[in-house]
């Protein structure tokens, strides 16, 4: 019988027998594997028998997390890299050639807008960006020279919503690969693939490793397009997931759907009081009924998730001193950790984004994103009350 994900965030990927019982995936922390003989070495590398060569070729502790998070996604294969971005680059570069054209959500993140703003650069790949709100939106961006789809949901950091399905079924129309950063939900509470997708992407940094503790990228797709990607923009590129923090991504994994429960019932309480807060203008969280995208939440997402940002009654100077009068919440980018986060995406993590860009995306000045950690709610919601109090 099929494992489900609750059981396969356990065991997926890992079967103890093949490593002398370990009861946790051993850590090979070897950059290196030797041959029997000259012999078998020409077979390892001309693909005729299975076996590790070299740890940017491939290292069993990172298979293990690839094959887990294969699973966990719903798809055929997976591929770790040394961060998010590393990932995200490694496909979209696969993806695409000179002269190409992508379509993109309207907000995303930071850096992803300045990789496509390198690549409209230097190999004038251009970027329609979209708010993917109906087929007829989509179709009217798509070129002969469209490479590809990308889009995250929920947005960072609005936090609005793309209908995966409707813009799969658009994409299927004309053979277009859908890419979705699926960052913010993890696979516990959004699945793309089964919505019709064709690749996802994590920063495995966030939810995935949930512990602050590893900078690491997942992708998630077909076998034979990874393949390709293995052998190519990542074997040659070589943005490689250490061995190390492989095992600590596997070990952050086991808990991924415990944490996310909690994440999200500790969100929807601060959720509830901040709208009853007299110095806070909106609140944006998908797991809200008011959400203007809630209908797409019910959806794609099993729960909001950790994640929700708000608008103070205020301007940029206000938001800072916010932040300034918080005691335990931290100011820091990053999202997905034990520790509730703050940060101030208009000079932090959307700095790089051009100001005009910035609005059009609804990132204001007055705008700060809380990633909600798994502390007791009520120590979480009395401090980020006395800081906005303050106002
Ligand atoms: C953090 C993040 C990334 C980049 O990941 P890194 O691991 O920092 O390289 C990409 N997309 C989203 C939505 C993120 O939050």
């Amino acid at each position: 019988m099929k494992q489900k994900f609750d059981t396969m965030v356990i065991h997926g990927g890992y079967d103890s027998k093949e490593h002398l019982g370990s009861l946790t995936t051993p850590l090979y922390q070897t950059s290196t594997f030797t041959f029997d003989s000259a012999e078998l070495g020409e077979l390892r590398f001309a693909g005729e028998e299975d076996g590790f060569i070299y740890s940017r070729l491939g290292n069993p502790t990172v298979k293990v997390l690839e094959e887990r998070i294969a699973q966990l996604e719903g798809g055929e294969a997976g591929l770790a890299f040394s961060s998010g971005m590393a990932a995200v680059s490694a496909i979209l570069v696969a993806l695409t050639k000179m002269n190409d054209h992508i379509i993109c959500s309207q907000g995303i993140y930071g850096c992803t807008f300045g990789l496509l703003s390198l690549m409209k650069e230097k190999y004038n790949i251009q970027t329609d960006f979209s708010e993917m709100r109906s087929e007829k939106e989509i179709r009217s961006l798509i070129k002969p020279e469209t490479a590809c789809i990308y889009m995250e949901t929920p947005i960072n950091p609005t936090m609005r919503l793309i209908d995966l399905e409707l813009v799969a079924r658009v994409a299927k129309e004309h053979n277009i690969p859908v890419i979705v950063d699926n960052t913010f939900s993890s696979p516990y509470l959004q699945q793309p693939l089964k919505h019709g997708c064709d690749l996802v992407i994590h920063s495995a940094t966030k939810y995935i490793g949930g512990h602050g503790d590893v900078v690491a990228g997942l992708v998630v797709g077909k076998k034979d397009f990874l393949s390709q990607v293995a052998i190519t923009t990542q074997k040659d590129i070589g943005g490689i997931l250490s061995p190390f923090d492989a095992w600590l991504l596997l070990r952050g994994l086991k808990t991924l759907s415990v944490r996310l429960d909690r994440h999200s019932s500790n969100a929807n309480k601060i959720v509830e009081r901040l709208k009853n807060h007299p110095n806070v203008a909106n609140v944006y969280y998908p797991g809200d009924a008011e959400h203007e995208d809630y209908y797409i939440t019910k959806k794609q997402m099993r729960q909001g998730g950790g994640l929700i940002s708000f608008e103070i009654k205020g301007n940029k100077k206000d938001a800072q001193k916010v932040l300034n009068a918080l005691q335990f919440v931290k100011i820091a980018v990053s999202l997905g950790d034990a520790e509730t986060l703050i940060q101030h995406p208009a000079s932090m993590t959307h700095a790089v984004v051009p100001e005009q860009a910035r609005h059009k995306m609804g990132i204001t000045d007055s705008l700060l994103r809380l990633s909600v950690g798994l502390e007791d709610w009520e120590d979480i919601w009395d401090d980020i009350e006395k800081a906005l109090n303050i106002l």
